[in-house]
């Protein structure tokens, strides 16, 4: 099989299976060259580990995951892409193809079933962006037995989820994924880079998951909820947006400020990890 990443390649493949893009499903292939190796090679894909990648459209990121890895699980949502990934994966014996919707798929039980035999498991792919913030949270917040998440995704979802947080960048992703993770860019892709090319440029971030959270939060429910509170209203002090939705009355959001001594008229996203820490273990004291 010549390069997947070749324009005329995939056309003819495209041609053959009478296949057409689905704006919807956020089909975007890569056409250059250089990604997927680069991408494999950061992603995790080495000797004896298993890689689980999400959306493998015609195959070209799993064919270059497959060259590295002991075992690829590739989970697709479109039913049309079955027969392509038959075609053009049928060289290499140890990639699966799942056809499914990444979001209702229990992944706990899919990495024990496939992943069995292996010394440790990545996620690399080249995500859908509709649904790019939904899966990275799904990916975490389920605990699963991974090393790292390679993923690409939209440059503007890169900067915000590698920014520091306690910068202007930051936001509740930032600080979601930073409790589970150690993000990083790794390169930038160009728009160019793809077939149709997006209206976006893109990057390629890695994800390295804590074996621990970086700080004792007190209630992780109670720490999500504030985050999710303070960044809806993210240019309100934090006496004003710890009491949107009902989160905090005014006098449980005073005395928790005052006890994590954070001044009433801070704004959540000038606080780093581990003033977010103290003041959810302060929040959830009161809420004992
Ligand atoms: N990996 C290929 C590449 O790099 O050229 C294709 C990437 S394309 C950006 C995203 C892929 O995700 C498409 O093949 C699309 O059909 C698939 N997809 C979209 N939504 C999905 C979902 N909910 N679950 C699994 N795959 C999905």
């Amino acid at each position: 099989m010549s390069s997947l990443s070749d324009i005329g390649t995939i056309k003819d493949i495209m041609k053959r299976h009478g296949f057409a893009f689905s704006k919807g499903l956020g089909q975007n292939f890569l056409i250059n060259p250089s990604v997927c190796p680069r991408m494999a090679e950061m992603g995790g894909a080495n000797g004896n580990s298993g890689v689980l990648e999400i959306g493998p459209g015609i195959g070209v990121l799993t064919a270059e995951l497959a060259k590295r890895a002991k075992q690829v699980t590739a989970i697709e949502l479109d039913d049309r892409l079955l027969p392509v990934l038959g075609e053009t994966l049928s060289e290499f014996h140890n990639v699966n193809i799942i056809h499914g919707d990444v979001m209702k798929i229990n992944l706990t039980e899919l990495i024990s079933d496939n992943f069995a035999d292996c010394d440790e498991v990545a996620v690399c792919a080249n995500l859908p962006y509709y649904i790019t913030s939904p899966v990275i949270m799904n990916l975490l917040e389920s605990r699963l037995p991974i090393k790292s998440v390679t993923v690409m995704v939209q440059k503007e979802a890169a900067d915000r989820i590698c920014a520091p947080v306690g910068s202007r960048e930051s936001g509740a992703l930032t600080v979601s994924v930073n409790y589970y993770a150690v993000p990083e860019i790794l390169f930038k892709v160009s728009r160019g880079s793809f077939m149709p090319p997006p209206n976006v440029d893109s990057a390629v971030i890695r994800m390295t998951i804590r074996e621990q959270p970086p700080y004792d939060v007190g209630d992780e429910k109670i720490f999500f909820g504030m985050v999710k509170a303070g960044f809806s209203q993210r240019r309100k002090t934090l006496s004003n947006s710890l009491t949107c939705g009902g989160f905090l009355s005014r006098t449980e959001a005073s005395k928790a400020l005052a006890d994590a001594q954070i001044a009433a008229n801070t704004r959540i996203e000038a606080l780093n990890m581990k003033d977010l820490a103290k003041l959810s273990r302060c929040i959830t004291q009161i809420k004992k």
